[in-house]
Parts: C-alpha cells; sequence; structure tokens
C-alpha cells in the first residue's frame, strides 16, 4: 500500500461506494431509461442550483461538451494560461471544435486579471475570431477564486456580452474551506462542471450542470464524443453516494494538507507555498528533488516524477493524519 500523494484522482472507492454500485437500479442511458443516472443529475444540478445536469464519464468531456455548446466553430474563448481546459485537455476546444483560445496567465491568487482580459476581447471585425465565452476554474492549483472577484466577473461578462464556464473540477474543495454554498459560487456561471473522481472519490464520472436549453445541446455533444453510455447507473450510483457522505468530509483533506505544509515547512531546504484546500506546493530549490522523490518512493511515498517546477502534494479520501505524520518524517530523513 502506497501513500499516494501524486493526486486526488488516486482514491479508491471505500466499501461503501461498491455496496451502493452493486445495488444501482439501470437502464439504458441513451434512451434516457436509466433512472439512478437521472436522480444523480436531478441532484447535482439541485446542489449547483442549476436547471438541468448531464452525467459524463471524465471532467475533460464535460469541459469539452460546455465548450462546444457555449461557442462556435470560429469563436475565441478566454482561459488561463495554467488552465485544465486549456493545458490538460489534449487542445480539444481548438482541434474538435475550432474554437480559438486565448490564454492569459493567472494573477498569484489565481485570478484572471479583469483589466487584461478586457483588453483580449476582440472587437467585431472580420480581422478576429469573435470572443465568446469565458472560461474560469475554482479551485484552481488549489486556490480558492476570492468571491468579489465572481462578482466582478459576472458584471465583467455581461459588459462585454460573453458566456461565463466553470471548470469547478473541486467546487467543492472551495465550498467546503469557504463555507459559502456550491449554488452561490456556481452562481456566475452559465455552465459548471464538476468532478465526482477527485477528492469525493467516486471511481469515474464528472457533470455538468447548466439550464435545461444548455444540456439538451451539450448531450448532443456528449453522443458525438462518445460519451453516451447504457446502463451507467452503476457509475451514477456511486456519484451519488459521494455527493451526499463525501463533501463535508474535505475538510479532513484541507486539514491534513495544512498539517503537511506546517511540517515540510520546517525542514531545511523546503519551501512550501500557503495552503487553501487540499494542495501543497513544495519549492526543491536547495535540495535535490528527484532524489527527494526516489528516496520517499522506496518508503512507500509517491509523489509523482521531479520536473524541476514546485512539487506538487495532494491530500484526498485515502490519505489520514498518520500517514501525514509519516510523510513528514520521511521528507526529514531524505532531505537531511
Ligand atoms: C481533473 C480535472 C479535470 C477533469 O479531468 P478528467 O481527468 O478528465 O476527469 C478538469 N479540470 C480540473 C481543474 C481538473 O483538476
Amino acid at each position: 500500500m502506497f501513500i499516494d500523494l501524486r493526486s486526488d484522482t488516486v482514491t479508491k472507492p471505500t466499501p461503501a461506494i461498491r455496496e451502493t454500485m452493486s445495488r444501482a437500479e439501470v437502464g439504458d442511458d441513451v434512451m434516457g431509461d436509466d433512472p439512478t443516472v437521472a436522480r444523480l443529475e436531478e441532484l447535482a444540478a439541485g446542489m449547483l442550483g442549476k436547471e438541468a445536469g448531464m452525467f459524463v464519464p471524465s471532467g475533460t468531456q464535460s469541459n469539452l461538451c460546455a465548450l462546444l455548446t457555449h461557442c462556435q466553430r470560429g469563436d475565441e474563448y478566454l482561459v488561463g494560461q495554467t488552465a485544465h481546459t486549456y493545458l490538460f485537455e489534449g487542445g480539444g476546444a481548438a482541434i474538435l471544435g475550432s474554437i480559438q483560445p486565448q490564454p492569459l496567465a493567472q494573477d498569484e491568487d489565481g485570478t484572471l486579471a479583469l483589466d487584461k482580459l478586457a483588453a483580449l476581447v476582440k472587437p467585431d471585425d472580420f480581422h478576429f475570431a469573435r470572443t465568446k465565452l469565458l472560461c474560469l476554474e475554482n479551485t484552481t492549483w488549489g486556490k480558492i477564486l476570492p468571491r468579489d472577484y465572481l462578482n466582478a466577473v459576472r458584471s465583467f461578462a455581461s459588459d462585454h456580452q460573453l458566456s461565463l464556464h466553470l471548470d469547478g473540477a473541486r467546487l467543492f474543495n472551495a465550498s467546503v474551506a469557504t463555507g459559502e454554498s456550491a449554488i452561490k459560487l456556481a452562481g456566475p456561471f452559465e455552465s459548471v462542471s464538476i468532478c465526482l473522481s477527485k477528492g469525493l472519490g467516486a471511481p469515474v464520472g464528472s457533470v455538468l450542470l447548466a439550464s435545461a436549453d444548455f444540456i439538451k445541446e451539450a448531450k448532443r455533444w456528449r453522443k458525438m464524443l462518445g460519451g453516451g453510455m447504457r446502463q451507467s447507473g452503476m457509475l451514477a450510483a456511486a456519484g451519488i453516494f459521494v455527493l451526499e457522505n463525501h463533501i463535508e468530509r474535505l475538510a479532513e483533506d484541507h486539514e491534513n494538507a495544512r498539517k503537511l505544509c506546517d511540517g515540510l515547512a520546517g525542514i531545511p531546504g523546503l519551501k512550501v507555498d500557503p495552503v487553501q484546500t487540499n494542495m501543497v506546493f513544495v519549492d526543491f530549490a536547495q535540495v535535490d528533488g528527484s532524489q527527494v522523490s526516489q528516496t520517499l518512493e522506496k518508503k512507500g511515498i509517491k509523489i509523482g516524477g521531479y520536473t524541476g517546477a514546485k512539487q506538487r502534494l495532494v491530500t484526498h479520501l485515502g490519505i489520514s493524519s498518520k500517514d501525514i505524520d509519516f510523510v513528514v518524517d520521511a521528507f526529514e530523513e531524505a532531505c537531511a
């Protein structure tokens, strides 16, 4: 058994999740017959204050369906330089959707500066792509978008006639950490994608939430992208379970991340960024990162290969407070 800090995607379904999945009532969801998928979509829509939901196999497909629904061929979307949709989804929006990305570097707090965004909105002129959509991420690299910023973004989008999509893969982390309801955090956005398979711990799946009309259109894209699933109620059952049982416990992951941050900050040679949710970023500036990574691996701790950038450590359902003690001790030894 490894202590796996590479990502919160590594969680394995608990016995309770597996049990729920095995009892799921199912039907052919492409024909609209799966009652459990319908229940998940309704539950998630209610939790985010949107009219309708669409269950998809991955967050990547969820974001892509949203972008394809918001934008036409030749449209443009504004997005963070290190946002998942832009950087980690194979360029799907550009390649499959002919949607031009206009990336912009995030500020230190994870936000996209509105004055810089304003300068990137193209005039209505046939030399330019049509700027159609602003896509944000919350949390983004473990950071929570500030409440005031979300309000400002809503008026910014209205002023510039842009649609708003939120990649809320970890929206519930932001909600639990701030005490703000997910409905409020999702409020400014026409469409929101949430991941069930990150810290929430479901084995598979994301849900896209938006208006009923939007979801109807998005379902066309989902089918085209190969995301029409049949007896997917088995997977949706896991999604329902984690939405009902694993949200509050994200606070434990945040607590463990803070504990890890404090522990590592005391080790000479390591610099650690302040923690807001379940991600710790460590700068190995003064130690040999790949050496540390290898030493930890021998002790049964996975942190992912060292790339020279800040190392990300992620807490989740499968990491206990005791594991953190063990990890901090192991780091101390590895950095000595
Ligand atoms: C994980 C993640 C996604 C979706 O990833 P999939 O692996 O396709 O489910 C989207 N956005 C962010 C910010 C993520 O971390």
